[in-house]
């Protein structure tokens, strides 16, 4: 059977589900906020324009303002300075945006540390049991971060020296950037890097080395604990923003029972 007829079949009997990763998008949804003087992005936000009144009598529709980096976001290698010369958003290739998945699961410590970095060993440990990480595909960092997402203060953490989130240790940023297949790191928080990521060294490790590497984020993904370890495909799908650093995006998995 061709293809694509056997992944709708598959679809119709339930054999194949689609998975929404995506924050739903809302004034309320969460948004980094950098201390001063740092420029922050916009809340996301709808304008009325005509509601089936005087300014459009038959339709409905609202301007929407956003920052790029709002809600559940794609990261373009242009977002940081490491990979300033590299791709813009719109220019991501479809290969990444269609891609073999892998979830690492670290729930149970991040819980017991707000503020706990991936290390290069978990991953090895990982892949020691579930095989190697995909060629070209993503790795999702699950920390079950996503159960504070309606809610901005837990979902921020923060406390007199910042935020308190989950991230990635510097050694494993570099690794995860250099050495090994993946093309792309999601995360269930507001930023592929931690809460604490500023003192790091480097600073937002994550950012720094992934996009210096030509690699991709992804960020307030939920629902990952629908997703297995292994086997799924993820679909990203980012507005093509001309010359952009990211995008909201709708973020899917289709997951094989
Ligand atoms: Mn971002």
């Amino acid at each position: 059977m061709p293809v694509l007829s056997a992944l709708l079949d598959a679809a119709r009997s339930g054999s194949v589900q689609v998975v929404d990763l995506t924050t739903p998008l809302q004034e309320s949804t969460p948004i980094l906020e950098l201390p001063a003087p740092f420029a922050n992005t916009s809340q996301f936000r709808l304008e009325e324009l005509s509601r089936y009144d005087d300014r459009g009598p038959a339709w409905y529709w609202n301007d929407i303002h956003t920052g790029e980096h709002t809600g559940t976001h794609l990261d373009a290698p242009n977002h940081w300075v490491t990979g300033r010369d590299g791709l813009d958003v719109s220019q991501a290739p479809m290969s990444t945006l269609v891609a073999p998945v892998v979830v690492i699961d670290k729930v149970a410590e991040a819980e017991k540390d707000h503020d706990f970095l991936l290390q290069i060993e978990h991953v090895q440990a990982w892949s020691a049991e579930h095989g190697a990480l995909p060629e070209g595909g993503w790795l999702l960092y699950r920390t079950g971060w996503a159960s504070r997402g309606d809610d901005p203060n837990a979902f921020a953490n923060a406390d007199h020296d910042g935020s308190h989130t989950p991230g990635v240790s510097p050694d494993c940023a570099h690794w995860l950037a250099r050495d090994t297949p993946i093309i792309g790191f999601g995360v269930e928080t507001v930023g592929t890097d931690a809460g604490q990521a500023p003192s790091l060294e480097p600073a937002f490790p994550c950012h720094s080395e992934l996009m210096g590497a030509n690699k991709w984020g992804l960020t307030s993904l939920r629902n990952l604990d629908q997703l297995p370890s292994t086997g799924a495909v993820l679909v990203v799908c980012p507005l093509p923003i001309v010359g952009g650093s990211g995008s909201p995006a709708r973020v899917l998995a289709l997951i094989e029972e």
